[in-house]
């Protein structure tokens, strides 16, 4: 296991951060803009997200990098700028924690299906590689690979990231089939925690596409399928559309209430995903160590 998640989960489970981008679009980003361009533009209100995780108790916080490789970025025309997008985001999250938080640097998918011919896996290792070079440049304390559906561009991405010698956590999101335990592809947990886990990823997880109560059977069935830390970030249940915005409904302490049951069943490190807001992992903070 890498040393720093070593000695991350010898300390008992880890609080890690809640979404980015519905707090970002609460200060303004519309919906549906790209919010990586942010760190350039609007620096501060990205740095407000990070500290005000901090604050609340993550000890693990992201970066606001989740679509800044090479393929996403020339769709908004910002490929050029796209090793100041990723060191500018590793940079903003580090001031802001201040010290109190590590910083794990996001890496999304491209959007792009390797199915389909829409790209190749040379362009994706490529997309995945100069990415990672370019938040590893800004000294982030680990790689997180999230959100992925496709279980290949995970592997490409573990791989591209693992080249920084920055530890890797890799993370698919489990929402589709009868009983919502599969990724859109129809991957199960066993088969992603077995061939992430053979792709070198150091923490193996679930995040977004459901509510937590769904995350229960399926951080079970990771645990049980590598024997790798956990990683378990869930959405504030589904939204509902109200007045054009996505509306989340599952409060935080109902949200925190199944905390202590993730951790039984094997997960060393807890958060939130679409929906999750500060106040959320307040919440899991006072369940995990009340004081
Ligand atoms: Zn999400």
């Amino acid at each position: 296991m890498h040393p720093l998640i070593q000695q991350l989960v010898s300390r008992g489970p880890i609080i890690t951060d809640g979404a980015w981008g519905t707090e970002l679009q609460a200060r303004g980003l519309g919906l549906g803009d790209f919010p990586d361009t942010w760190n350039l533009t609007h620096a501060e209100r990205v740095g407000e997200v990070a500290r005000s995780y901090a604050e609340a108790g993550s000890q693990v916080i992201l970066t606001n990098t989740f679509g800044a490789n090479r393929i996403r970025l020339a769709e908004q025309g910002a490929a050029d700028r796209l090793g100041e997008i990723n060191q500018r985001g590793v940079e903003i999250s580090l001031k802001a924690a201040n010290g109190r938080a590590r910083v794990f640097a996001s890496i999304g998918p491209t959007g792009k299906l390797l199915m389909s011919g829409e790209v190749t896996e040379e362009d994706l290792r490529a997309a995945f590689g100069e990415q990672a070079r370019a938040l590893a440049q800004a000294r982030p304390d680990g790689l997180v690979v999230e959100t992925m559906s496709d279980l290949e561009e995970a592997k490409l991405a573990v791989s591209a990231a693992r080249e920084t010698g920055l530890p890797v956590v890799a993370c698919m999101v489990f929402d589709s089939g009868r009983d919502k335990d599969r990724t859109m592809m129809g991957t199960t947990p066993e088969q992603a925690a077995q061939a992430l886990t053979e792709a070198g990823a150091d923490v193996i997880g679930a995040n977004c596409g459901q509510g937590i109560a769904g995350f229960i059977a399926i951080c079970r069935r990771l645990r049980a399928a590598t024997d790798r830390p956990v990683w378990i970030k869930a959405n504030a249940g589904l939204p509902t559309m109200v007045d054009g915005r996505p509306k989340y409904t599952t409060t935080p302490e109902q949200f925190a209430s199944y905390i202590p049951e993730l951790i039984q069943d094997g997960a060393s490190f807890v958060g939130g995903c679409c929906g999750t807001r500060p106040d959320f992992i307040g919440a899991i903070r006072r369940c995990l160590r009340p004081d």
